[in-house]
């Protein structure tokens, strides 16, 4: 069996670690990425980092063409697909373009698949599936609700995976819910490299803390929290790479052992859960980033942000149970590396 994995929108923020993770486990990687919001300097370190070059194709996954040459000349296992836009605020702004790119890029990209028979899938889905949680933590059989157009563009995607499941019981198609990613790799190297201003929390801190920005405005204090500031599941972005493996090692072992007789046996739609379980508040996050890197961080408590939920964190009992994974690193780690990351690169990817 093949260990090629085409990994879309690998060279973002999730995506090079995971091409990481994925080399030191054993897969053969290839980008594909049209790099709207990355860089080719991602790719680049990956590569030095692994002491090997990454394949890297650049594309966009609405071009079937492009798409049908990279499944025509390779043969693969999978694809991991984080191909996407992920700003909220923009999606609102752009509906059209996010439900072109997420929904329409998607289903190209499933169509060309299935032209070459490649039935097994890792999509990035989120938490923002949940939309605001009626129960904590939040396990996989919660209700879904969206209410802005990238939440919707995920869900639907969900949505769709889940009727091709019915229609075809040969996919495998699971749908990875991250809670939220921070952190960056260890050596400092790669990291998340926000295009502007950051709209994510942990960003926002580090540009902080390196001088970039002044102060963090602490969006609500009035929640009802351990401390009145909004509660997240925030899951180190190794682990998180981590969790596709786990995710591609039980597709190949399920497919591996599968007798013909077997071949009703596939895991159809899986939606899984990738969080620690823990919930983390704002001011918890700050005071942790402060007493790990020494750097005091300013702010100001602001009104709640529009749209945003109280509490949010995972059961992560599926992902243990069934792929056998769960996050290791803790919260100061998180701090840590993305302090390392940050203060190596203070303008990201753009600091060399
Ligand atoms: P990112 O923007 O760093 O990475 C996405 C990559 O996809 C980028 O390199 C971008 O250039 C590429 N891309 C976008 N549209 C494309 C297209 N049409 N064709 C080819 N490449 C395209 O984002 P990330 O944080 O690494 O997120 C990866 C995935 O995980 C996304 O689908 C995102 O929605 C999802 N997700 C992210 C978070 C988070 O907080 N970072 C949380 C939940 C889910
Ligand atoms: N947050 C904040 N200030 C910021 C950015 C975020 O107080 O500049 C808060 C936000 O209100 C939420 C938490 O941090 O309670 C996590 O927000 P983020 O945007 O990182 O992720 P979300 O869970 O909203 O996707």
């Amino acid at each position: 069996m093949t260990n090629k994995i085409l990994v879309t929108g690998g060279a973002g923020y999730i995506g090079s670690h995971t091409c990481i993770a994925l080399h030191e486990t054993g897969y053969e990687v290839v980008v594909y990425d049209n790099l709207s919001n990355s860089s080719r300097e991602a790719i680049n370190r990956v590569s030095t980092l692994i002491g090997q070059t990454i394949e890297f194709i650049e594309g966009d996954i609405r071009d079937a063409e492009m798409l049908r040459q990279v499944f025509t000349s390779r043969e693969f296992f999978g694809v991991i697909h984080f191909a996407g836009l992920k700003a909220v605020g923009e999606s609102v702004a752009k509906p059209l373009l996010y439900y072109n790119n997420n929904v329409s890029g998607t289903i190209n990209l499933l169509e060309v698949m299935a032209e070459y028979n490649i039935k097994n899938l890792v999509f990035s889905s989120s938490a923002t599936v949940y939309g605001d949680p009626e129960s904590l933590p939040i396990d996989e059989n919660s209700p879904r609700s969206c209410t802005n157009p990238y939440g919707q563009s995920k869900l639907t995607v969900e949505h769709i995976l889940e009727d091709l499941a019915v229609s075809d019981d040969s996919w495998n198609l699971v749908a990875l819910r991250y809670f939220n990613p921070v952190g960056a790799h260890s050596s400092g190297q790669i990291g998340e490299d926000p295009n502007d201003i950051p709209n994510n929390l942990m960003p926002y801190i580090s540009q902080v803390a390196v001088g970039k920005l002044k102060k963090l405005s602490i969006f609500g204090d009035d929640y009802p929290t351990i401390d009145g500031t909004g509660v997240r599941d925030f899951i180190h972005v190794t682990d998180l790479a981590q969790g596709h493996v786990s995710a591609l090692n039980y597709l190949e072992q399920l497919t591996s052992s599968r007798s013909p007789s077997d071949m009703a046996k596939s895991v159809g739609f899986l939606p899984i859960n990738l969080g620690t379980g823990k919930g983390t508040s704002v001011l918890e996050l700050v005071n942790a980033f402060t007493e790990v890197t020494g750097r005091d961080i300013p702010h100001q408590f602001t009104g709640r942000r529009a749209g945003d939920i109280a509490s949010c964190y995972a059961s992560a009992d599926k992902a243990k149970t069934l792929l056998g994974w769960q996050a290791e690193l803790s919260i100061a780690d998180m701090c840590q590396d993305t302090w390392r990351w940050q203060s190596q690169n203070p303008s990201g990817y753009n600091s060399h």
